[in-house]
């Protein structure tokens, strides 16, 4: 029996993953996100009749991978398989995106309304059946809540990394590679051609700098995405520098505390709770306008700049040089942040700004290594696609699992059918 899988979106891109698996009778959707790159209007993934689908199974809470899907409820009535903290938080994600971005998206809150009650939550480890499919999600390690997908159609098998990452950090265990099979793996290679460095020696100059900041006096900007990094480098600081004023901006909270209300999805649940009695939300714009003009350290999103309460404060924060802007994501062509590094500026033609400015790789994605260290614990394993990626990466990744594993390795493209 041959399955046919069409990339939808992901194909040598990173952004609005959507790869459609279709066979022996079943069609599932696996992940419907957006494209939020350079331009305000977010880009959706090719198109497809919701009547078609068995199910539309999501990997995690971030908008590339859940951020179309209330478009497949429109009028349909899909089952989502997702785990349960995953249906939480993309609720507040979709909404918040509906809030900013609403006026060029083809939904609106109903039909985000009409997926959360089409949503069957699924643990992970528990086996679904659907259709003549089994169905199981099994830890990631990108943000809690994250999932591999495994699919089991009839002789056939599959296995969907999602975002993967292959190191514990403080807010997630690393991926769950102890018993995976499966003879066709679609993996991310968003780090395809490159490792990261040793994460323990990114948090030690990361914590050296914050300390020489806040002792000249200055104050620290740390622009982070509201879901998965700041609660990373809340847990961080809490567990390293306790003692210090720190406050966070925008979604944090909320999403903080859903996290906190799903325990067993967090690696280190006691730090981030430490850090949530230790630190302190901005509430309102009377206390944003304040905080910023005494030593402190304020995570506040977007994490590339492009707006929300942390292009408020570099605005305040940037001319002064005993404040620091500390990047801990990546920034995407064309976002202010990728400006800021590339040209020391924030603003098109702008001034060069005077605050010191750091870039440290807190990535939640697997490096090279980690990828093949994934290819390599998959048993009886015949073809490997890879998505999520740059071209130049992929290749480069593709290549090397060739030469050491002599598998079939394809680099699909959006609207591209391969059979598996
Ligand atoms: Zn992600
Ligand atoms: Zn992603």
């Amino acid at each position: 029996m041959k399955l046919r899988m069409t990339i939808l979106g992901l194909g040598k891109e990173i952004g609005r993953s959507a790869v459609l698996i279709e066979g022996n009778n079943n069609t599932f959707l696996l992940d419907y996100g957006v494209a939020l790159g350079e331009k305000d209007e977010p880009e959706l993934p090719l198109s497809i009749a919701p009547s078609k689908l068995t199910a539309l199974i999501i990997t995690h809470a971030h908008l590339d991978h859940v951020g179309a899907a209330p478009l497949l409820y429109i009028s349909g009535k899909v089952p989502a398989i997702m785990t349960p903290l995953t249906r939480d938080i993309s609720e507040i994600m979709i909404e918040d995106m509906l809030k900013i971005s609403g006026y060029y998206l083809p939904f609106e809150h109903l039909e985000l309304k009409n997926m959360l009650e089409n949503t069957k939550p699924l643990g992970y480890y528990k086996e679904l059946e659907m259709g003549s499919a089994r169905i199981q999600l099994i830890c990631s390690g990108h943000i809690p809540g994250s999932a591999m997908v495994k699919i089991i159609m009839g002789e056939r098998s599959i296995l969907y990394t999602g975002d993967v990452n292959t190191i514990d950090t403080r807010l997630v265990s690393s991926a769950d590679l102890s018993n995976l099979e499966a003879d066709t793996l679609i993996i991310e290679g968003t780090y395809g051609d490159v490792d990261h460095p040793e994460r323990s020696s990114i948090e030690k100059k990361f914590i050296d700098t914050i300390i020489e900041i806040l002792e000249n006096g200055g104050t620290i900007l740390i622009p982070a995405f509201s879901l998965g990094r700041s609660q990373e480098v809340l847990a961080l600081l809490a567990e390293k520098l306790p003692y210090i004023t720190v406050y966070y901006d925008g979604m944090v909270r909320r999403i903080t505390e859903i996290m906190l209300s799903y325990k067993d999805y967090l690696n280190k649940p006691n730090l981030l709770e430490k850090a949530v009695k230790l630190f302190e939300p901005v509430r309102g714009w009377d206390m944003r306008k304040k905080i910023w003009r005494e030593p402190c350290v304020i995570v506040a999103p977007a994490g590339m700049l492009k707006g929300g309460p942390s292009l408020y404060y570099i605005k305040r924060l940037w001319s002064n040089r005993n404040n620091a802007i500390i990047l801990v994501s990546f920034q995407a062509p064309g976002t202010p942040g990728r400006m800021l590094i590339e040209e020391g500026t924030f603003m098109e033609k702008g001034p060069r700004i005077t605050a010191r400015l750091e870039w440290f790789d807190f990535s939640s994605h697997a490096g090279f290594s980690g990828l093949l260290k994934i290819v390599k614990c998959v048993r009886n394993l015949e073809k490997v696609i890879i998505v999520h990626s740059e071209e130049p990466s992929a290749k480069y990744l593709a290549n090397r699992i060739r030469e050491e594993l002599g598998v079939d390795t394809y680099i699909p493209e959006n609207g591209q059918v391969v059979e598996i």
